[in-house]
C-alpha cells in the first residue's frame, strides 16, 4: 500500500504535490519522492529520500521548478529494501519516462530479464523499475510509425505495456516528449481523479484531494487515462 499523488494544470506541480503527499503519508514511510517535469529545460527532475516525508520536504524545500505537471511518492515496500535506490518515481535509461506504482507487478522478473537481454540496466531492486524500462522501449517503436510526440503516444504506449503486467496496481507516468501530459491506469488498486478548473489531480485516496477540489472521479478498475491541463 503505497501513496500516489500526481498534477497536471497551472499551477507549480512540486508544491501541489507534497501537500497531496503529506495527506497520504499513512499509506508508505519507507521513502518518497517526487517528480516533475521543468518547463523550462524540459528534463525530468527527481528527487527522493529515504524515511518519513519529512526528509524529502527537507530536500526540495529550497527548490523551485518551473513545471506543472509531475507525480509523487511513499513508499510502503513489497520488492526491494527501503533504500533510497528503491524509493519512487522510477526512471528509463535516458531519464525520459518516471513511474510510480502502487501495487504489485507480479512478472516483473520475467520482465527484467528481457529488459536486461535488450541491455538495460537496473538501478533499483523494486518490481516498478521495469516499467519505465518498457515504456520507453515502447515509445520507442512508436516513434518508427512516425506520430507525433505528443500525451496520445505516452497514452498508447502506457496501454501496450499494461497488457504485458500481470498483479495488481495503480500507476502514474509523465515522459518529457509530451510536457503538458500525465497517464494513470489502474488495475485493482485503488485511483481517483479531482476534477479542478485547468488542473487534475491524480490520487490514491480522497484526502490527497479534498484541499484541491469536491468533484471527484473515481477511475474504474482496467481504466487508463491521459490527462491534461485541457481535459481527460
Ligand atoms: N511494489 C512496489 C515497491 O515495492 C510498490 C509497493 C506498494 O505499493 O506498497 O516499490
Amino acid at each position: 500500500m503505497c501513496g500516489i499523488v500526481a498534477v497536471t494544470g497551472y499551477r507549480k506541480a512540486l508544491p501541489l504535490l507534497i501537500e497531496g503527499l503529506k495527506k497520504l503519508e499513512y499509506r508508505g514511510y519507507d521513502s518518497a519522492g517526487v517528480a516533475v517535469i521543468n518547463s523550462e529545460s524540459n528534463i525530468i527532475n527527481c528527487d527522493k529520500s529515504e524515511g518519513k516525508l519529512k526528509n524529502l520536504i527537507t530536500k526540495v524545500k529550497d527548490k523551485s521548478i518551473a513545471g506543472t505537471v509531475g507525480i509523487g511518492h511513499t513508499r510502503w515496500a513489497t520488492h526491494g529494501k527501503p533504500l533510497i535506490k528503491n524509493a519512487h518515481p522510477h526512471m528509463d535509461s535516458t531519464g525520459k519516462v518516471a513511474v510510480v506504482q502502487n501495487g504489485i507487478i507480479e512478472n516483473f522478473l520475467d520482465l527484467k530479464a528481457d529488459l536486461e537481454q535488450d541491455g538495460i540496466i537496473f538501478k533499483s531492486d523494486t518490481d516498478t523499475e521495469v516499467i519505465p524500462h518498457l515504456i520507453q522501449k515502447e515509445l520507442n517503436n512508436l516513434s518508427k510509425l512516425d506520430l507525433e510526440s505528443n500525451g496520445s503516444t505516452l497514452l498508447i504506449a502506457v496501454r501496450n505495456v499494461i497488457s504485458d503486467l500481470e498483479g495488481a496496481y495503480a500507476l502514474a507516468v509523465i515522459w518529457s516528449g509530451a510536457p503538458d501530459s500525465l497517464v494513470v491506469a489502474r488495475k485493482q488498486a485503488p485511483l481517483i481523479i479531482g476534477l479542478g478548473e485547468g488542473e487534475f489531480v491524480c490520487a490514491s485516496d480522497t484526502p490527497a484531494i479534498a484541499n484541491f477540489t469536491k468533484t471527484i472521479l473515481p477511475m474504474e478498475d482496467e481504466e487508463i487515462g491521459l490527462l491534461t491541463p485541457l481535459g481527460i
